[in-house]
């Protein structure tokens, strides 16, 4: 990997995302503050359309999975049930390979994982993951709570009122998009690590005996959304098998894609046996089973789990959209190739001259009403496109005064720089064909 190219390519695109309003850092005029960002105007319209399409791939298709809207602050005792409380404020450092966590301090060598007896250990590092906050007036121990490190908890912890609300029976899953916090050591890489971050995660419950056929089913299923919704294709999106799991799970995989500093995780699918469920019963100490009428069972259930993070969605179709090219008459432009169904804006309408806005100012409104548009009648038409070219948008319209006569506009694609004429009357399923993800 060449680091120094791979660091260039990551100034351009963090200075791009702040001049063209994606991405801020948050609270700049007072310095910032490290591993939070603000998504700015162009950054929202994207970031919704990323968590709409993940939304509609993997709950609105589909008749056995369930949404979830929890909140960030649950009983405490969640997170003792979960394991995240037990490794709190201890320096600690991780086994890189079977993943078990040692307190350094009560190491026999700190440089051997004293489970599997491998050497690939992570820097020692204090342990305070969980964002700690106060619950009502008193600031003690006995108010503290915290804000959630991972959305997938309130999801086991909600299971059966899920399921009786909306009869669902096993197998099925729960989906959830939303903020978790992780007080990282050491933020970094702009959006990939960060102390605040959304995540989309699905849990599916089943039987035990059921448990690898959809861990296999949900890799397949996730793998095929990246390539055809989002084309990440072999040479930018792989698969990492653990093969040293986490003491609960059966089955672990990576989705790792090529971000602009080098590979890293996107997402993690994860066998997570009946390790969430079972803890839960335990520190409620509710009964958890799932009776199976049908079988005269009772089914502690497995869990499969499908976990993505949003902001490193955004930056890794960041990093693959970005282009530099040679044009005509220009020297450079800059270019963001994104997937048109997840652009900030899908279609520029220009007219041609400002004495056309009146006429392409109703067309824009019309349109609007159906895909993420933008209307801009500033400066020369060569410039109007380089500015949607920098953002992303994968096709502009431009009314010019023969629109007048022929009710037709000329429609101008990103990548191809190739310029249809279309009857108005048509555009709507043109631009849809071409928009749809
Ligand atoms: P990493 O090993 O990179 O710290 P992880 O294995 O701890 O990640 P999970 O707990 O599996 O991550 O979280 C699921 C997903 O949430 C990750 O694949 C990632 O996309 C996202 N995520 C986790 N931590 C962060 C973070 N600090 N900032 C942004 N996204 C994150």
């Amino acid at each position: 990997m060449d680091n120094n190219k791979d660091a260039v390519l990551m100034d351009k695109i963090v200075s791009l995302a702040k001049r063209r309003g994606f991405i801020f850092q948050s609270s700049e005029i007072y310095g910032g503050i490290n591993g939070f960002w603000d998504y700015g105007p162009y950054g929202v319209r994207m970031k919704r359309a990323i968590e709409q399409l993940w939304w509609r791939e993997m709950v609105e298709t589909r008749d056995n999975v369930e949404g979830l809207d929890s909140t960030i602050i649950c009983h405490p005792q969640v997170w003792k049930a979960s394991g995240h409380l037990d490794q709190f404020s201890d320096l600690m450092c991780d086994c890189r390979d079977c993943k078990a966590r040692h307190r350094v301090d009560m190491m026999e060598d700190p440089k051997i994982c004293s489970n599997c007896g491998g050497g690939n250990l992570t820097e020692p590092r204090e342990f305070n993951l969980m964002m700690k906050t106060f619950v009502g007036p008193v600031f003690d121990d006995e108010h503290t709570a915290y804000l959630r490190a991972e959305t997938c908890q309130p999801i086991f912890v909600d299971f059966h009122n899920v399921r009786v609300a909306s009869r669902q029976k096993l197998p099925f899953g729960i989906a959830q998009i939303g903020k978790a916090f992780r007080n990282e050591v050491n933020p970094r890489n702009f959006i990939f690590r960060s102390r605040e971050f959304t995540q989309m995660e699905m849990e599916f419950f089943c039987d035990e005996a059921e448990g690898m056929k959809w861990f296999e089913y949900w890799k397949e299923q996730r793998i095929r959304y990246y390539r055809e919704k989002l084309g990440f294709g072999d040479d930018f999106m792989r698969v990492y098998e653990h093969e040293k799991l986490a003491h609960y799970a059966r089955a672990a995989i990576d989705l790792e894609v090529r971000f602009p500093f080098g590979w890293g995780e996107l997402e993690g699918i994860h066998h997570r046996g009946t390790w969430d469920m079972s803890r839960h019963q335990e520190f409620s100490g509710k009964e958890q089973h799932y009776i199976d009428h049908d079988g005269q069972r009772k089914i502690m259930p497995t869990v499969i789990e499908t976990s993505v993070g949003l902001d490193r969605t955004f930056l890794a179709l960041l990093g693959k959209a970005y282009a530099e090219e040679p044009v005509e008459n220009e020297e450079i432009r800059t270019v963001l190739r994104f997937p048109a169904v997840i652009a900030p804006v899908q279609l520029g309408v220009l007219p041609l001259s400002k004495k056309l806005s009146g006429q392409a100012g109703e067309l824009y409104h019309k349109l609007n009403r159906y895909f993420r548009c933008e209307f801009d009648e500033t400066g020369s038409i060569g410039k109007r496109y380089r500015r949607q070219d920098e953002i992303g948008t994968p096709f502009c319209l431009t009314f010019d005064f023969d629109s007048l006569e022929d009710n037709a506009v000329t429609i101008r694609d990103r990548d191809s720089m190739r310029q249809d004429r279309v009857p108005v009357a048509e555009l709507r399923d043109y631009l849809e064909s071409r928009i749809d993800g």
